[in-house]
């Protein structure tokens, strides 16, 4: 089978020296490149604390793409530049893996309509954990049954944005099955503003951000007597690494953008 060549940018990050991990000990991938903001022209394995790989590091995202023969980008950024890489990458004719979080929807629809027009396929997660996947899955199930649900997120505390594209995915798939509908009593209101939480069409989303913390989520549901609660915890980034193989691989078959792992899974 032919390898598959990548160019991760973010490598230096937490996410990123995962996937560089995961390169190194995969049979189908091969590192062709990196994109950082730091160390342009050297070599990834002189770089302190990254995987001994032998290819070049561009600060140059436009100059790397347009110079390496690449098949797709594993974009672990931010959400500004891991937009701008998105795009460049489907301009250079280069696949993205998406694993940053935070675009708009503007963003996505823009970046949906340039797979379609290129004929290229892209994989944008905001989860690459199977386990968190599968919450996601059985929360929809859920609240068709029982549709007052709150959502609790708890990330690091580096994490930039709030809520997590998890949460937000979350609350999306459970539109899908549930009609708008406000919450709480009638009258509440915050003594603190933001006490309740963001609001998606009435269900509520906590974002909590601590040192110590990786990836966790809890959906709840309320019923008459009974709760049920269906709760993820991602305890290391190598929790993700099997989704950004598999859309690593899948993404080379697509020629479309899709949006979420779940697409992907049999
Ligand atoms: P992180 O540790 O802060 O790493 C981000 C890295 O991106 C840093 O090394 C940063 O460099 C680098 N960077 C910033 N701007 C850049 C640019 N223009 N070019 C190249 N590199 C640049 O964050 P993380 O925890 O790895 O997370 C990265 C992204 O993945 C976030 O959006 C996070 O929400 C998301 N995430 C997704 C999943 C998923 O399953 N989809 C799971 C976890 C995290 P400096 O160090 O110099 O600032």
């Amino acid at each position: 089978m032919d390898k598959i060549r990548v160019i991760v940018a973010g490598p230096r990050g937490k996410m990123g020296k995962a996937a560089l991990e995961m390169v190194a000990s995969d049979e189908r991938l091969e590192l062709a490149a990196c994109i950082d903001r730091k160390h342009e022209g050297e070599r990834v394995g002189d770089i302190d604390g990254l995987p001994s790989l032998d290819a070049e590091v561009y600060t140059d995202a436009a100059r790397c793409m347009s110079e390496v023969e690449a098949d797709v980008l594993i974009e672990l950024t931010t959400p500004e530049n891991g937009y701008l890489h998105t795009k460049l990458a489907l301009e250079n004719e280069i696949r993205p893996v998406v694993g940053t979080t935070g675009f708009t929807e503007e963003q996505l629809n823009e970046l949906t309509a340039l797979c379609e027009e290129k004929k290229l396929g892209a994989v944008i997660a905001p989860n690459f954990a199977i386990g968190a996947v599968l919450m996601m899955q059985f929360s929809k199930w859920a609240a068709k049954h029982m549709p007052q649900v709150e959502i609790i997120e708890k990330h690091h505390d580096q994490k930039l944005d709030a809520p997590s594209g998890t949460a937000v995915k979350t609350a999306q798939l459970i539109q899908e099955v549930r009609d708008s509908q406000k919450q709480g009593h009638p009258e509440e209101k915050e003594a603190i503003e933001g006490a309740r939480g963001a609001d998606v069409d009435g269900m509520k989303i906590h974002s909590m951000r601590l040192p110590g913390l990786v990836a966790h989520q809890e959906v709840i549901f309320g019923g008459l007597g009974q709760t049920l609660t269906i709760k993820h915890d991602s305890y290391n980034r190598e929790s993700f690494m099997s989704g950004v193989k598999l859309s690593c691989e899948k993404v080379m078959e697509l020629d479309v953008l899709v949006y979420g792992l779940e697409h992907l899974l049999e």
